[in-house]
């Protein structure tokens, strides 16, 4: 079988079933991944690919749970270490750590790159913008670095999101920075809110988790109906109010 573009690199291990999903008409995670990894040469990037051809192989997924974290945090980090570490080493751990992202997603290209260039330094390199969460998820270290790792981007101004029985990251729509339809101001809301309880983000008190998630109009564009415990969508506080006269007017110039 011959070698897909992205495998010609010595750096990868042969993986045919993973390679076939490279071949539809839409964007691979796999040809994605396969970039990564020759660009950095990060072997956990590797052991990963590696791992999920096995998982292919044998229909079995092998990452399981645990505890993992950061100092004064409860939440935050998901650990996932390798059921089959002894068979791939470069995989054995792989946690995650949810970022949370500013409202409506304003990043700046700077705190972007400076946040990727600790990420591809210190771990795999890997990111999820964004998950179902909403937050930043940067994939694959291991315990041993990750306080270093959360020490850093937290200087840049990073914080870790919420994961567990606590308050979840937030998420906002653009809102009236860029969208007519915004019956209020959902980034000032979404940090208000999030800032009041940002300590419960971080330290699991509750019984069960708890998401806000703020759209500007009935549109929802943050899914907050279907993906939040406290929905805050704006309407019009009235019946919409139209001029009729100058409707009138339009219609008869146009
Ligand atoms: S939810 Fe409404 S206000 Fe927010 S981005 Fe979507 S259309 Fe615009």
């Amino acid at each position: 079988m011959p070698k897909s573009k992205s495998q010609q690199e010595t750096f990868l291990h042969p993986t045919p079933m993973l390679d076939e999903l490279e071949s539809g008409p839409w964007p691979s995670f796999v040809t994605g991944l396969k970039k990564l990894a020759n660009r950095t040469h990060n072997p956990m990037v590797r052991g990963a690919l590696d791992q999920l051809e096995y998982s292919y192989e044998t229909k079995m997924g092998y990452w399981k749970g645990g505890v993992v974290g950061v100092r004064g945090y409860g939440a935050g980090i998901i650990p996932r270490f390798s059921m089959i570490a002894d068979r791939f080493p470069e995989a054995a751990e792989f946690h995650t750590l949810r970022v949370q992202p500013p409202p409506g997603f304003h990043y700046s290209t700077k705190s972007l790159r400076d946040l990727c260039d600790v990420w591809e330094r210190e771990g795999s390199g890997i990111i999820c913008t964004h998950g179902q969460t909403g937050n930043l998820m940067l994939i694959g270290c291991t315990q041993d670095n990750i306080q270093n790792i959360f020490d850093q981007i937290n200087q840049l101004g990073w914080d870790l999101g919420g994961a567990g029985a606590d308050m979840r990251t937030g998420m906002s729509c653009v809102g009236q920075a860029r969208c007519e339809h915004a019956c209020y101001d959902t980034l000032g809301a979404h940090y208000k809110v999030l800032q009041r309880y940002n300590d419960d983000v971080h330290r699991p008190s509750f019984p069960y988790k708890f998401k806000f998630k703020f759209s500007g109009c009935p549109n929802d564009c943050t899914n907050a109906t279907q993906r939040s415990d406290c929905a805050v969508i704006g309407t019009w506080r009235d019946d919409i109010q139209i001029d009729h006269k100058k409707v009138g007017a339009f219609i008869d110039q146009h």
